[in-house]
């Protein structure tokens, strides 16, 4: 069994992005600049915003975070977009999610501009992922596309199970893993809450992709031998063995899980650092191209 060690291949790919960083800079050209929005006061929100100015600061990029109190109206928040849209000197933009309830999700993820959308949530940016033309992945699934890639993990004609069909994960992993491309070129079952017979379809994967958000809800009795499992979920459980008083848990019970995959990621240090490590390389396509 080998752990895809997705802090370390995070790490990795951060210090090849500021390697490129400072080429940019030795050719008198500007450094890479992310815009974060941030409406409101949720704490995981603030711990996600904050890790991602953080590492634009590792690599040697400039952030801006703009706080907007949670009463913010939906047109104000538009007009900020807009703002951030018509500065050249930004070249990507974030919007943490969730919003308040007042303001349409969609809406504002739709007035970002395309070449801005390092997120790569904008239906233009989807509808090219889609066609396989080069673009802005979103972070999540293009994560865990190329910790695939750097395992060198055969994908070729293999059944890939995805569980969950999030507009930000599982969606776009069918897609990805489905693809006239390595890695892709797998057989794929999208699986949602109304799917049947989940646990005989998890059992016929070779690459389960879980993405549902319910802590250790994948069982060894669940998982073929051999199987690549990746676990994109994050919960947080309550726990006496730590000073905070909680735990991260992903969607797969790892203790009973690993022993019978060939591949597996952790959580934490799977999925999540790799998603910070896409973000930043969004970012830096934002300024050089998909070259
Ligand atoms: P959503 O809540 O948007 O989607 C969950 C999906 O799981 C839905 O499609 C839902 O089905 C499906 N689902 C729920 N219950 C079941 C069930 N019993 N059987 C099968 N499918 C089920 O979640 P996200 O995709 O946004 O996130 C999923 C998890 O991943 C969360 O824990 C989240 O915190 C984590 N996450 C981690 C990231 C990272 O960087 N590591 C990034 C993004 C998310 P239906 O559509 O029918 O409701």
């Amino acid at each position: 069994m080998q752990i895809l060690d997705g802090k370390q291949t995070s790490l990795d790919i951060q210090q090849e992005i500021a390697q490129e960083v400072q080429v940019l800079v030795d050719e008198g050209k500007k450094k890479p600049h992310l815009a974060a929005i941030l409406v409101g006061n949720n704490g995981a929100s603030e711990t996600y915003v904050g890790a991602k100015v953080k590492a634009c600061e590792r690599v040697g990029f400039d952030s801006t975070l703009l706080r907007f109190d949670e009463s913010i109206t939906e047109d104000e928040l538009v007009a900020e977009v807009n703002k951030i849209n018509n500065d050249t000197n930004i070249d990507g933009l974030i919007v943490q999610l969730p919003l308040p309830s007042h303001i349409n999700e969609m809406t504002i993820t739709e007035t970002i501009l395309p070449s801005k959308d390092v997120d790569g949530f904008h239906p233009q940016n989807i509808g090219k992922m889609a066609l396989n033309l080069p673009t802005f992945l979103p972070a999540t699934p293009a994560g865990i596309v190329e910790l695939i890639k750097r395992y060198n993990i055969d994908t070729e004609g293999k059944h890939c199970v995805v569980v969950g069909r999030s507009h930000i994960v599982g969606s776009p992993m069918s897609i990805l893993m489905a693809r006239n491309s390595y890695p892709g070129n797998c057989t794929v079952t999208l699986t949602h809450s109304r799917t049947t017979n989940l646990k005989e379809l998890c059992l016929t994967a070779d690459i389960l992709i879980v993405a549902l958000g319910r802590a250790e809800f994948i069982t060894a009795d669940m998982v073929k031998d051999g199987a690549c499992v990746i676990d994109v979920g994050i919960s947080r459980v309550k726990s006496d063995k730590t000073k905070s008083g909680w735990k991260l848990k992903g969607d797969v019970n790892y203790d009973e899980v690993a022993p019978k995959c060939d591949f597996i990621t952790p959580v934490p240090g799977g999925v999540g650092p790799m998603t910070i490590a896409m973000l930043l390389k969004n970012t830096l396509y934002a300024v050089k191209g998909f070259n």
